[in-house]
Formats: structure tokens, sequence, C-alpha cells
């Protein structure tokens, strides 16, 4: 008989199930596909800090495909350039990722069983539903529903970036609606396209611009995926004798602005495992750390989304005006807005008046 019994093996489902078999819980994971990792949606691009904060769960190091710099953002025409003296991010093996983690997983006494799709079959009173964005674990125990989601579109292209060590991103509501667009260079030779918009908006116009924008005239193997981009009200519940816990995507744990849901997603599973009899605790524990942030990161989200391209030109303009582009070079963070709010920022908002 199992203690803990987390659904889907992702990165937020691997680090709770390791994170509740190192407090002495008999936990299994089970997970659908035959192999942790695959399919895969992911670009893969992690910040250095985030990927230190996980570092008792999987060994980044040799999981790096590239190291990144920093960014070119485009607010429709106007450009800014981050660019910082140290690596900020990581452009990671993504599926390698996954498996590693659930390995560890496994070599710490978690019970793993791939092609083993959950559909209400729990196997212990405590659950952890990593099971991604249309968790079923939610719809289950009637959790509140999320209550947006970006629909993607992504592929490899063989490109000669001009700065590949930095990411490009594309700012614009008529050509990317609510979202964005962007490159993340591989290497020299090859990089990551991909768009995503706010849905129901459509996804398909999204990629055929920014193939034209950059006269790319056909990609293979392109994918589609969705990310959520808002929370759920309410993320664990006590249920008779259960005590239900939704981490990661299923969670809607991601930064609105940018989609990414690894890091944040992976720390507050941590806090899942830890506390997966105490329902209350977790979602304490998790909103008290990553709360402020995620809501920080929905807030610049929506403030971006409302934006016309004249708005966001002049948006680009007053950001250089001010050199917030010089102090996110040496101050930015990519996951914890909150850490940013320093004595140093001052000088650059007295610049907007
Ligand atoms: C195009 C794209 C690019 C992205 N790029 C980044 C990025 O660069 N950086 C970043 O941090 N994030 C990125 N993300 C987001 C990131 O991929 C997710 O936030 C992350 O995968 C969430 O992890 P998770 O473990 O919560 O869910 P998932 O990774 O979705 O894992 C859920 C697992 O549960 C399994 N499962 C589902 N239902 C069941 C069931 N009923 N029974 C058993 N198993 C089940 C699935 O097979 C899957 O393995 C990107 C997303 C997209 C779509």
């Amino acid at each position: 008989m199992f203690d803990l019994h987390v659904i889907g093996a992702g990165p937020t489902g691997s680090v709770a199930a390791l994170a509740a078999a190192r407090k002495g819980q008999k936990v299994l994971m089970s997970e659908e596909h035959l192999r942790a990792g695959e399919p895969m949606h992911c670009s893969g691009l992690f910040s250095k800090s985030g990927l230190e904060s996980l570092k008792d769960f999987f060994d980044y190091r040799k999981l790096i495909r590239n190291d990144i710099y920093g960014a070119i953002i485009d607010f429709s025409g106007e450009q800014i350039e981050i660019k910082t003296k140290n690596p900020i991010a990581y452009v990671c093996d993504r599926a390698a990722l996954d498996a590693t983690v659930a390995a560890n997983a496994e070599k710490e006494g978690v019970k793993v069983e791939y092609g083993k799709r959950i559909t209400n079959n729990y196997a212990a009173q405590n659950i952890i539903g990593a099971d991604g964005p249309f968790s079923q674990v939610a719809t289950n125990f009637a959790f509140p529903k999320i209550s947006q989601y970006v629909s993607t579109v992504q592929a490899y292209i063989k490109y000669k970036s001009e700065t590949p060590k930095q990411v490009e991103v594309f700012l614009s509501n008529e050509k990317f609606p609510e979202f964005f667009a962007w490159i993340i260079p591989h290497d020299e030779e090859l990089a990551e396209f991909g768009v995503g918009v706010a849905l129901p908006n459509n996804v398909g116009k999204a990629w055929r611009t920014l193939l034209r924008m950059k006269g790319i005239d056909y990609a293979s193997q392109v994918k589609g995926a969705v990310i959520p981009i808002s929370v759920r009200k309410k993320t664990a519940k006590r249920i008779g004798k259960r005590n239900v816990l939704l981490v990661g995507d299923a969670a809607g744990q991601t930064k609105a602005t940018t989609g990414g849901g690894v890091i944040i997603g992976s720390n507050c599973a941590r806090f899942a495992g830890i506390h997966c009899n105490s329902p209350l605790r977790y979602e304490l524990e998790w909103n008290l750390r990553f709360g402020l942030d995620l809501f920080t990161h929905r807030k610049v989200h929506d403030y971006l989304a409302g934006k016309s391209n004249v708005q966001l030109q002049s948006l680009g303009r007053k950001i250089k005006q001010m050199e917030l582009d010089r102090f996110l070079s040496n101050n930015g963070h990519m996951d914890r807005p909150t850490k940013m709010i320093k004595p140093q920022i001052i000088p650059h908002l007295l610049r907007g008046f």
C-alpha cells in the first residue's frame, strides 16, 4: 500500500515524488507515456538561479545545450537589448531533464509505473495531480478551472542568429495576440522558433507571420501545445480522508509573461511532496514563497496584452529613456520579479518623470 500517488512524471511530479520519498513516504508515480520527457513541448530555457534552486533534485550541468546572456526584445519595432555579463539562463535538453529527475526519484525509492493512464483508480489516500494543463485529477475532484490558456506552435529551424547567445522576443498584439513570438538559439546554426497567442486567437496565423518575418518558407516537425497562464483559485483540498494537491501546470503555476513553468512549478512541487498530507500547509507555503511573483507576472502580462502596437513602441522608447534595459541587464530576474525591487531601481524610476 502506498502513502502517496503522484499522477504524471513531468518535472513537477518527479520533484514532488522525490521530496515525499525523502520524508519517508511510500510513493507511487504513474505516467501515461512509456518514458518521462516524451512527447516534448518545451523550449528548455531556464534561469541559472532557477536551475540552482532545484539542484537537490537533478544536476543541470549535464543538460546544457547553450548559455544565454540576455535578450533582444522587440516592442513592435522598438528594440531593447538586455545583455548580462554572465549567463543568466541556459537552454537545456528538456527531455533529458524530465528523464533525469524521474530516474533520481526511482533511485530514492519511488515506484514509477510507465504506460499507465490514471483516470480515477488512485492507489493512495494522498494524491498529487502533476498531470499537466488539462489535469484529470483537477476535474475529478472539482477544482476551480484555469481561466486562461495560451496556444503555442514551435519548431527547430536552421537559422544563423546574429545574437546566438541572446533570445529574440517579439511583442505585437496584432501579430501575436496577448503573448509573443520567440527565437531561442541552440547553437550557431539552429534555433527554436515559437509563437504563442491567448486562446481563442488563431495560432496558425501567428506562426505563418513569424516565419514570413524571418524569410522562412517552410518548417518541418511543427508541434502545437498549450500553456495555462492563470493559477487555479484553489490548488489543494481535503475530501473525506483524501488529501488532493495540484502542482505545476495542473495548478497553473506558470509565469503568465513567458509561459515558463518548470522552475516555479517544481519549487512548489517540493512543498507538495513535503506536505502531501496537509493541503492547507502546501497551499500556504507555495503562496507565501511564489504567490506574489506569479501575481506580478500575471499583472505584467495583462498590462502588455492591453497595448496597441503604437503603445508598445512608446513603452519600448520609455524603457530606453529610463535606462531600464541597463537595470535589467544588471539586476534582472527571470522567475521572481519581486527580487528586482531593490534600491538600484530608484534612479531609473525617477528618470520616468
Ligand atoms: C511551447 C512551449 C514552450 C515552453 N518552454 C518553456 C521553457 O522554456 N521553460 C519553462 O520553464 N517552461 C516552458 N514551458 C512550460 C513547461 O513545459 C511546463 O510548465 C512544464 O512542462 C510543467 O511541468 P508539469 O510537470 O507540471 O507538467 P507536464 O510536463 O505537462 O507533465 C505532466 C505529465 O503527466 C502525464 N499525464 C497527464 N495525464 C495523465 C494521467 N491521467 N495519467 C498518467 N499520466 C498523466 C503526462 O504524460 C506528462 O508526462 C513551455 C511550454 C510550451 C507549450
